[in-house]
């Protein structure tokens, strides 16, 4: 592994830096999920060709994926994450203290696929059935459960500039993306496999009916050579697609005339899942395995990780007094309660509670109280101002004018007892000027948005 080389292409960086976290904000504010009930799958097992059976169960928010050997005492539970990865030779293994569950990534794919983050999968031996080779019972057993929503926001890793990664022939790079999209090429040099490409958007509904069917594949050359080593012991035509040298052995057709880029793509989505994160951006994968893959997913840990902690350095949760300290406005036209988050330079939330009590409900109107939508551009100002005067050394000596406002649109009428989340993004920043994306949400629906201009003056 020590010819793997990582680089971050800066060529596009600046390009792609522009893709706002705002844009993927409605899917970031998407909810974590779990099944609705316990389910159960069995079948043989690739490596002791055992019988073996997979439970699922729900698991409260902030679980993650947890594989349970309860067929060891005190039934030791396992997170599927890529620190815990412990071999990739024939599919992907996880371990930790002495012991370990083979082959999860089909596993993981169908759980991935689905957009479900927590649960328990138990287990009476040391890897999950091998089904047919694909994630298809595995995510029939999930579905028939009902997926659930739960109250905490998904957190996703939005990948915000370019990352390139390759290893001899293998390649594997990805791009900032409003979604996530892998594409894939795979050369095999086979006349029955041979070189085949495949883009897709990956959403429940596409992985379910694109991806999840599709079976591994296996040279017969090499089940030859692992069935003499006494390995794969469950391996047979009904657990992997068999190529033999002019023809493929299954009784049963290709279920797609492109399975194996599929079952690539497949195996791909199951291997991210060990980021931890789902992501957001665009996979391109040529002849990669899984190998490159848990490379990847390292390498996306590690970003995510530093990133988190930039982020906890940086954030400082702004109570009213600590607002009224920068900005220069006072009741009752304090227009901003609290601040739940701010990146210096990047971006805002920020959040107005507004009450019947307002002096604008006296006569906006008195029979039927709207919060005047100027005021919302006004509370959206005010988030905008606290982001510019943050960066500054003595905010209390500069002020924030506002220079511009535009592709303003209200798009619900806020009313007494709603709370304005307002999100602000530094779309372009030079030292005295700023130009940022702002939303307000009230119950994550869109109320108002608008692109505001602002310089930083003397006060
Ligand atoms: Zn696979």
């Amino acid at each position: 592994m020590s010819l793997i080389r990582f680089k971050k292409i800066s060529l596009y960086g600046k390009i792609y830096s522009t893709t706002s976290q705002l844009y993927v904000y409605d899917m970031i504010r998407k909810k974590q999920c779990t099944i609705g009930g316990t389910v159960s799958y069995s079948g043989i097992g690739l490596h002791t060709g055992n019988k073996t059976t997979i439970t699922f169960k729900p698991a409260p928010p902030d679980t993650g994926v947890r594989f349970v050997r309860v067929d060891l005492p005190n039934s030791p539970a396992i997170l599927a994450d890529i620190d815990h990865v412990v071999d990739i030779s024939r599919g992907t293994s996880i371990g930790q203290n002495g012991f370990k569950i083979h082959t999860v990534e089909h596993v993981l794919a169908a759980i991935a696929g689905l957009g479900i983050d927590n649960l328990y999968a138990e287990l009476d031996g040391n890897e999950p059935p091998a089904a047919d080779g694909s994630s298809r019972p595995f995510l029939e057993a999930l579905k028939s459960t009902k997926i659930v929503k739960q109250e905490p926001d998904k957190k996703y890793f939005v990948v915000d500039s370019p990352i390139s990664f390759s290893d001899n022939d293998k390649e594997l790079f990805i791009i900032p993306y409003n979604g996530f999209k892998v594409s894939y090429t795979i050369d095999y040099p086979h006349p029955l496999v041979g070189t085949s490409f495949l883009s897709l958007e990956i959403t429940p509904e596409s992985f379910s009916d694109q991806i999840s069917a599709a079976r591994t594949f296996a040279f017969i050359d090499e089940v030859e050579l692992l069935k003499e080593q006494g390995l794969i012991k469950g391996g047979s035509l009904e657990t992997a697609i068999v190529i033999g040298d002019d023809a493929i052995l299954n009784e049963e057709p290709l279920r797609f005339e492109n399975e194996f880029v599929r079952h690539k793509i497949l195996d791909l989505v199951g291997d991210l899942f060990l980021v931890g994160q789902p992501i957001v951006g665009h996979v391109y994968a040529s002849k990669s395995g899984h190998g490159t893959h848990v490379e990847l997913a390292r390498l996306l840990r590690k970003l995510a990780k530093k990133r988190d902690q930039k982020k906890q350095a940086s954030e400082k949760i702004m109570n009213t007094e600590r607002i009224q300290s920068i900005l220069p406005h006072r009741y009752p036209f304090l227009l901003i309660d609290r601040v739940l988050e701010i990146e210096t330079n990047k971006r805002i939330v920020a959040i107005k509670n507004v009450t019947i009590n307002e002096p604008f409900f006296l006569g906006h109107f008195p029979d039927k109280p709207i919060m005047p939508g100027v005021l919302q551009l006004e509370a959206m100002a005010q988030a905008g101002g606290l982001l510019l005067l943050n960066q500054v050394e003595n905010p209390e000596k500069k002020l924030v004018y506002f220079t511009g406002i535009d592709r303003v649109k209200f798009r619900k009428p806020v009313v007494p007892g709603d709370q304005i989340r307002l999100v602000l993004e530094t779309i372009r920043a030079r030292s005295k000027f700023s130009k940022m994306i702002g939303r307000g949400y009230v119950d994550e629906k869109i109320v108002v948005e608008a692109e505001l201009s602002a310089a930083l003056v003397d006060r």
